[in-house]
């Protein structure tokens, strides 16, 4: 038995994701990190903690995710991690494509980081490392196997696209052999490299394809006693659209200061907010919030200007569905 929601926006809870560093060893073909807009140093110690204690005051029971490019990369994350811990907030992801540099399974412990999230685009080594590169399967399930060895929570993070999309189904008995608790699956958005490259446009499925295959498989995958989330992309018209920068608490912290409210608005200088002498502050407008309240009946305005190609239309111009926000959540979970 499996219990299915729509994960509604709440203001009473936040998320920080923070992105502690740009640089990665990979170089996946759908990376969204954008040095350029994002800053290429990392964030140094100090200035991390500066930035979670700021954020604490307003968010003290936010959960904290702590991503790049690749944060075990970043010799201060264990310190980060234990600050964040300290301040008190709700819980502590590592999302990390599997190498797990500068031994960090060795300087926390269990108790102070809820999840190490990986990220593996396909259930064998040909297909994903086709999308994330060479040795990068292996590094992942190595990854995988030490963390939970160790005691640590472990999930996985799956961006469907053209390449993978046929090796979900291979996905219900792998996780379980593996060991994970929970299952993210993500879209593919144009931003970042993908967006330059143009390659993403190919790589992205269509509607048709994605609603008669993801929430099918996610459903078998909850069946075997994982928790499986993924992006509910499509509405129908008749449901009500609601966009997350205006009824949620979502930053989105980039090493050279920028936080940005929408994911979808990061290759753009329209930030919200800036850190300032290690305080988020307000930016001037025009910025990302204007968007936000844009009623069109297309629903989410950045999809409409950044991904159009994702739009349908009646012959009357009516469109034919609307565009969740990419932050709107499907979780199927065990009972
Ligand atoms: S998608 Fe993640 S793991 Fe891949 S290159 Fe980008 S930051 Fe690195
Ligand atoms: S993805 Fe669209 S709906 Fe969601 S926060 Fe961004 S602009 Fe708003």
């Amino acid at each position: 038995m499996t219990v299915r929601k729509t994960v509604a926006f709440s203001k009473k809870s936040a998320n920080l994701f923070f992105h502690i560093l740009t640089k990665c060893n990979l170089s996946c073909r759908h990376c969204y990190i954008n040095p350029e807009q994002q800053g290429e140093s990392n964030l140094p110690l100090k200035t991390i903690k500066a930035w979670l204690e700021a954020f604490s005051h307003d968010f003290p029971t936010a959960n904290v995710i702590f991503l790049g490019g690749e944060p075990t990369l970043h010799p201060g994350l264990n310190h980060a991690i234990h600050y964040a811990r300290q301040l008190g907030f709700r819980s502590i992801t590592v999302d990390t494509n599997g190498y797990l540099f500068h031994d960090i399974l060795s300087k926390v412990s269990p108790g102070e980081v809820d999840f190490f999230s990986f990220s593996l685009d396909g259930a064998t080594r040909k297909t994903n490392d086709g999308i994330r590169g060479d040795g990068s399967y292996d590094a992942c399930i190595k990854g995988i196997h030490k963390s939970i060895a160790k005691g640590f929570a472990a999930s996985l993070i799956y961006t469907v696209s053209r390449l993978n999309i046929h090796e979900l189904e291979m996905m219900p008995s792998f996780l379980n052999d593996l060991g994970i608790e929970r299952f993210f699956i993500q879209v593919i958005g144009l931003r970042g490299k993908a967006a330059d490259s143009n390659t993403a446009g190919n790589l992205q499925v269509t509607r048709s394809e994605w609603l008669k295959i993801v929430p099918s498989m996610a459903q078998k995958i909850a069946r075997r006693g994982i928790t499986v989330s993924f992006p509910k992309v499509y509405l129908d018209p008749e449901e009500k659209f609601e966009c997350a920068g205006l009824v949620a608490r979502n930053y989105f912290i980039f090493p050279n200061g920028r936080v940005y409210r929408c994911p979808l608005c990061e290759d753009l200088p329209i930030h919200s907010l800036e850190f300032i002498d290690n305080q988020p502050v307000k930016t001037a407008k025009l910025n990302e919030s204007d968007l936000f309240a844009l009623n069109i009946p297309e629903g989410c305005v950045m999809n409409k200007l950044i991904q159009p190609d994702n739009l349908s239309y009646t012959v009357g111009g009516v469109p034919e569905y609307k565009i969740a926000c990419c932050l709107l959540k499907e979780e199927i979970k065990p009972k």
